[in-house]
């Protein structure tokens, strides 16, 4: 088990670390018939069309009894050994891969609620989730969004015909965990198809299948990536789960997908980087006076820290904390950061932050429970002290 060090980050035995089991499977292509000629990294397959030898065959394929492929839209083998890497690193049978983490996740919703239903949400989660949800609304789709973080209030909000129970654990700004065993047991139950979006935890540090979830969602873009140059997603659960997906077209492209492969290779050591430093980092916000709340589920101050430990292996790079001061304050802050830079997105090389006060829309933000102060870092992979410094630094000008 894992724990946290005060000032030095976590700490945890060889035989917990979940960075060995990733490596294992990230390393190699796993074509066990040779398919890529032994490459040891994935050639791409740039093509829409294959040709069948011969009428029996092609029939053959149509009757699902042999394994070829025929059109690029519906299979292809470099975004096919993606797809089986990413099942091994959830522990799912198989996976499908999406042309980025919101087409996989309209796929997921549209499988469970196409013949209309209740879906049970987590409130924070990310906004396109919810947004489809209005988009369903005329299908004859209800949504109810609750505090995940108790397992009662879930339960509470269960209806006869609740179809889905939608997860993201931690969510992505506030990071709020749900008790991922408890809902998944308690869907079960019901006959409810459980969800979860692990974007944050990412295979290393969160294996929900394990747990008992139906689907795991990722966006791609963000860790599996790692290196901000792609948009990708995808959906890992059981065989039968997977095959049930409707086909909406949204696929991922040959070249994304080996781009995508390269980035796995060095998901275990990036998400040890990113743990390490988070650690460090966080805890020194910790104890910066002009800072009132860190939240970041590795620090023993965070409210569900405990829970964090007993459903996660560790914790990634993306946290948020609120400065004690205005708006121009944290304008000064962000503008008088010299390394770290100003943006949207996370889980890349760089660090990056973005903070409520920029919104448009600020007043909107601050009804939905933002905090304008709140301001979100994804640390990168840069050295710690240069991060340290460049933080330090430009909190001074607060
Ligand atoms: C970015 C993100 C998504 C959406 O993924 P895209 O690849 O940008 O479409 C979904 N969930 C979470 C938690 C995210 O951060």
């Amino acid at each position: 088990m894992w724990r946290t060090v005060e000032g030095i980050g976590i700490e945890r035995t060889p035989e917990d670390s979940p960075f060995r089991r990733v490596n294992d499977i990230v390393t190699g292509i796993d074509e066990k018939d040779d398919r890529f000629m032994g490459a040891v990294a994935p050639p791409i397959y740039e093509n829409s069309i294959y040709r069948l030898p011969d009428f029996a065959t092609a029939k053959s394929f149509n009757k699902g009894e042999v394994e070829r492929y025929m059109y690029g839209k519906n299979a292809n083998p470099t975004t096919d050994a993606l797809a089986h890497k990413l099942a091994l690193l959830e522990g799912g049978e198989a996976a499908l891969c999406y042309s980025s983490g919101t087409a996989a996740i309209f796929t997921a919703l549209m499988a469970g609620l196409q013949h209309g239903g209740h879906i049970i949400v987590v409130k924070n989660v990310y906004g396109r989730t919810s947004g489809f949800l209005k988009l369903f609304h005329p299908l004859g789709v209800t949504a109810t969004f609750v505090d995940g973080t108790e397992l009662q209030a879930i339960e509470d909000t269960i209806q006869p015909d609740t179809k889905v129970i939608y997860l993201e654990s931690p969510t992505s700004w506030q990071f709020e965990l749900q008790p991922i065993q408890d809902v998944a047991e308690l869907a079960r139950k019901h006959n409810i198809t459980t969800m979860i979006d692990n974007t944050w935890a990412t295979p290393v540090f969160q294996n929900p299948i394990g747990l008992g979830i139906d689907l795991v969602i990722h966006s791609a873009s963000k860790y599996l990536g790692g290196h901000s140059d792609l948009v990708a997603g995808a959906i890992i659960g059981s065989r039968e789960r997977i095959a049930q997906l409707p086909q909406l077209g949204a696929v991922l492209s040959p070249h994304e997908s080996a781009k995508l492969m390269k980035g796995l290779r060095t998901l275990p050591i990036r998400m040890e980087r990113h743990e390490k430093s988070s650690m460090k980092i966080a805890d020194y916000l910790n104890r910066n006076g002009i800072i009132h709340e860190v939240r970041y589920p590795g620090l023993p101050a965070f409210g569900q820290h405990e829970l964090a430990r007993r459903q996660m292996h560790g914790c990634s790079g993306l946290l948020s904390f609120k400065l004690d001061t205005d708006l121009a304050g944290v304008e000064r802050f962000i503008n008088g950061l010299r390394h770290v830079s100003i943006g949207g997105s996370w889980g890349g090389f760089d660090s990056i932050i973005y903070t409520t006060a920029m919104s448009a829309n600020v007043e909107e933000m601050l009804l939905e429970g933002f905090i304008p102060t709140q301001c979100r870092l994804s640390v990168g992979l840069e050295h710690v002290d240069t991060l340290l410094e460049d933080l330090d630094q430009a909190l001074r000008k607060v």
